[in-house]
């Protein structure tokens, strides 16, 4: 019986002594998690101080940092990653800044057709719009989409219907006029010309998105976008293809892309990100880069995208030379648009 006991003892010490020393067990430690945390994007491309007057410049931090300001009052407040996610793509879709909403990318023949799509980390529930040009901010339309429809994408006239049904505010083809897109349309097609073959402008891309986790430990991510200049025949790009331009689920995390979206699609880009990050427990940057800095590159597919794990850390790769992109946290804020900034 004595004998007994000096095992159980034994044994018990062991135990003890292995989870002090066992080296997995401090590493397996996560980040402690945050209450909240928001990161954004308004678009990846040939971005550069050379090309950006400090005028310019200067818009975009305003603008990146009232986006900001608009999703972290949200979480704040306690509301959902979603709610924050719509709210902050609200404020860069009436800035004439980005390609999404107001600032949206004319088509070939003059048009302004706009993507966006929302996704919620909790039950992988999901909504898009694509092609759509009557409706001021698409991403509202793809959250009605989310919840209150029983699907998950809805194209052109059909989703313009819905929207209106929904008492989504919808907006005049001047609304979306800029002159800077417009010219930017006329100085891609003259180039077009010159060129045997049709080509979009894959140098700019001014799409905007979101990444939230709130108070709930929910992630949510979304995207919004006029897609790419002198686009035809009713393309659609990545933005609103979940799993290629958006995704979200609880147990990896969540993501939003800007870019050449033939290729986000073709790469299934954010969902591959997360997939990575759940197979091989590697870590949200480590996967975000795989994707981005290695994969995508190698296939000649040029932008970025931001991430964010289910414990609040942040990944934002992007192959171009700029991408417009910010984040906050308690006690964090950061607005940046160059590679070293
Ligand atoms: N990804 C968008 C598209 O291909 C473009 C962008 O990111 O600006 O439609």
């Amino acid at each position: 019986m004595k004998n007994h006991y000096h095992y159980i003892f034994l044994f018990v010490t062991l135990t003890l002594a292995a989870c002090v020393i066992n080296p997995y067990e401090t590493t397996s430690v996560q980040s402690p998690k945050l209450d909240y945390a928001l990161a954004i994007h308004g678009g990846a491309g040939t971005i550069s101080r050379e090309n950006l007057s400090a005028e310019n410049e200067a818009d975009y931090r305003r603008v990146l940092n009232q986006a900001l300001d608009a999703g972290q009052q949200v979480l704040v407040s306690g509301g959902s990653a979603v709610e924050a996610v719509q709210q902050t793509i609200i404020v860069m879709e009436n800035s004439p800044l980005f390609n999404a909403g107001k600032g949206a990318v004319f088509t070939h023949d003059g048009r302004n057709e706009m993507d966006a799509s929302i996704m919620s980390g909790i039950d992988q529930t999901a909504g898009a719009v694509g092609g759509v040009t009557t409706i001021k901010n698409p991403i509202k339309a793809a959250r009605a989409v989310m919840e209150q429809s029983p699907h998950v994408m809805l194209v052109g006239k059909g989703a313009e219907i819905f929207s209106i049904e929904q008492q989504i505010e919808q907006a005049e083809p001047e609304y979306f006029f800029t002159q800077r897109r417009w010219d930017a349309l006329q100085k891609n097609k003259s180039r077009n010309n010159q060129q045997s073959l049709h080509k979009v402008d894959d140098s700019k891309f001014g799409t905007v998105g979101a990444v939230a986790l709130d108070q709930n430990g929910n992630l949510a991510a979304g995207t919004s976008t006029g897609g790419m200049t002198n686009k035809r025949w009713s393309r659609i790009g990545d933005s609103p293809v979940i799993g290629a331009g958006t995704y979200a689920d609880n147990s990896s995390c969540a993501v939003s892309a800007t870019g050449h979206g033939e290729y986000f699609i073709r790469y299934a880009v954010a969902h591959d990100i997360c997939a990575r990050l759940h197979y091989k427990k590697i870590t949200l940057q480590e996967a975000a880069d795989e994707v981005v800095m290695q994969k995508l590159v190698e296939k000649g597919g040029s932008g970025g995208v931001i991430s964010m794990d289910a414990q609040g850390n942040i990944a934002m790769p992007f192959n171009t030379s700029g991408m417009y992109r910010g984040y906050v946290k308690p006690g964090a804020r950061n607005v940046s648009i160059y590679k070293n900034d």
